[in-house]
């Protein structure tokens, strides 16, 4: 199965979304990948948004492959991409 992790706001913004295979990896392993993004500095421990700390998810999709996940989660990606150009055009 697909699963997706998520490093979410109390407001359920997200910072980081990870989708894995879990005939592939494991939840602590991507766990560890999103403790290397923070570490990197590309993102932020807390919401660009509201500014909360952050949590993080795993959940379950219904996707049996990530060969049927990916054009949904570009799509995803994508309506992220453009709230992130609104939302920093306000601050
Ligand atoms: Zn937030």
């Amino acid at each position: 199965m697909i699963w997706i992790t998520q490093w979410l706001c109390p407001a359920r913004h997200c910072s980081i979304a990870l989708a894995w295979d879990d005939q592939e990896t494991d939840a602590r392993s991507i766990e560890r990948r999103g403790e290397e993004i923070y570490k990197s500095g590309i993102a932020n421990r807390y919401c660009g948004i509201c500014k909360e700390k952050l949590h993080l998810e795993h959940g379950r999709t219904c996707f049996k492959t990530m060969e049927d996940a990916t054009p949904h989660l570009l799509a995803d990606q994508e309506g992220n991409k453009m709230a992130r150009r609104i939302l920093s055009r306000r601050n």
